[in-house]
């Protein structure tokens, strides 16, 4: 009896070894694993709604001189104010008569 508590004791920390050396495999097969039964249940995987739109530069901008919409990252911003496309539209914007 008391040589399969010595083998148990050795599989136990052969386990625990090799689960430290492969704890990133492991982790990422429980991820794998939580979005697997998360569709299941009919949700999907916890993703940060805002980060298609971060992805994609922002929230959109009208520019003030040729009405083109852009992300509001790509856009000259003047002050709180008006935002231009392009310095071509910002300088368009500028002579144009107030
Ligand atoms: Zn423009």
């Amino acid at each position: 009896m008391r040589e399969a508590l010595i083998i148990l004791g050795v599989i136990a920390v052969l386990f625990a070894l090799s689960a430290f050396r492969y704890r990133k495999q492991l982790r990422a097969a429980y991820g794998v694993w939580k979005a697997v039964k998360e569709i299941r249940a009919g949700r999907f995987p916890d993703q940060p709604l805002g980060k298609v739109e971060e992805q994609a530069g922002g929230k959109l901008a009208r520019c003030m001189t040729c009405g083109n919409w852009q992300p509001e990252s790509k856009m000259r911003k003047v002050g709180n104010g008006p935002m231009f496309c392009s310095a071509a539209c910002f300088e368009q914007a500028a002579k144009r008569p107030a």
